[in-house]
């Protein structure tokens, strides 16, 4: 069974050739006629991994084309998902899976909503890619990726593919707290390396402040029934403010280099939860505004 891939981005592009390069059938969906024909161009998608490239010729075709999906991953960004499975709706057949690859939290249900037919499989991935030209993706940092669907809970055949093309995986029971424990991150790191406009190891230089983020997050987590997600949380972000002290967050990279951030998704998802909970977060809330303020000068999308 073919994997169908949309969004030939950073995610799906690294999923994607490490798939075909396993002989596995990948088809690439694109957003447009003239996005295949800059596709075709090239040649196919390139991968770059310990600075060797390599070209993947994955064919590829838009959202238009006729043929029925059964599997496909949406490797697009949070705020594109709803409106790319709109486009694809119509090509699923029944009992299709999907795994969607979106960080943070709100996209998924907000697909499933308007897919209650088919299964949908929720991932959180620590790799690291990005695009440095068209269809040219570097691989930059060795991850893992969680896979569950919480209305599905057994284990789809199809991991044996991931295990074959050698994307580190696990199948888990319990992926909303994986999701929740990786938002509760994204929001004690992510808007402070804008705000302050620093590596994520410039955090260092702020404890109170993390250390006040963290304790509101972890208050948010029980009460939304993930106190799993909440254990030692201010520990794992210290942990990882010292571990990724040389990187550039993906918000602050995203706000540098003028793009949308994923903000609806992380920190608003977090405070209308908090507000939904009747739960007072002041200091999740004052770093939501600020954060909206920082963007709406810069004139970016301020969710
Ligand atoms: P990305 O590099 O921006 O790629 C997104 C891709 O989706 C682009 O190629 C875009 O097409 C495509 N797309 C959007 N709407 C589409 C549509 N309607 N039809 C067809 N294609 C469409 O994003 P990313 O970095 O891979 O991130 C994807 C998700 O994974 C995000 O939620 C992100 O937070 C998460 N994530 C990323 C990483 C990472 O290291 N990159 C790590 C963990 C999690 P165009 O090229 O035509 O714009």
């Amino acid at each position: 069974m073919a994997w169908h891939i949309l969004g030939a981005g950073s995610l799906g592009g690294l999923w994607a050739a490490r798939l075909a390069r396993a002989g596995l059938p990948v088809r690439l969906i694109l957003r447009d006629r003239s996005r295949l024909t800059s596709y075709q161009r090239l040649g196919g998608l390139t991968l770059v991994e310990d600075q060797h490239a390599s070209l993947y010729p994955i064919p590829a075709q838009t959202t238009a084309d006729a043929t029925p999906i059964h599997r496909l991953l949406l490797a697009c960004k949070a705020y594109d998902a709803e409106e790319a499975i709109a486009s694809l709706a119509p090509r699923l057949a029944a009992g299709a899976e999907l795994i969607l690859l979106q960080n943070g939290l709100g996209s998924q249900d907000a697909v499933a909503t308007r897919l209650p037919r088919a299964r949908c499989i929720l991932a959180s991935s620590t790799e690291g890619a990005y695009r440095d030209g068209d269809f040219r993706v570097i691989f930059a940092g060795q991850g893992f990726t969680w896979l569950g669907c919480p209305t599905q809970p057994a284990a789809p055949l199809w991991l044996a593919d991931l295990h074959a093309s050698g994307i580190p995986h696990q199948w888990t029971d319990d992926i909303l707290a994986r999701l929740w424990r990786k938002l509760a991150l994204n929001c004690a790191i992510n808007p402070l390396t804008v705000l302050h406009n620093c590596r994520n190891g410039g955090l260092a230089a702020y404890p109170q402040e993390v250390a006040a983020l963290c304790n509101e997050l972890s208050e948010l987590l029980e009460r939304c029934a993930h106190p799993a997600a909440a254990a030692q949380l201010r520990d794992e972000v210290e942990r990882v403010i010292q571990a990724t002290a040389n990187n550039y967050s993906s918000m602050y990279q995203d706000v540098a280099q003028g793009r949308r951030t994923e903000i609806a998704y992380l920190l608003d998802y977090a405070c209308h939860a908090a507000q939904h909970q009747a739960l007072e977060l002041p200091h999740l809330q004052r770093l939501q505004q600020r954060l909206r303020a920082y963007l709406a000068e810069r004139g970016l999308p301020t969710q």
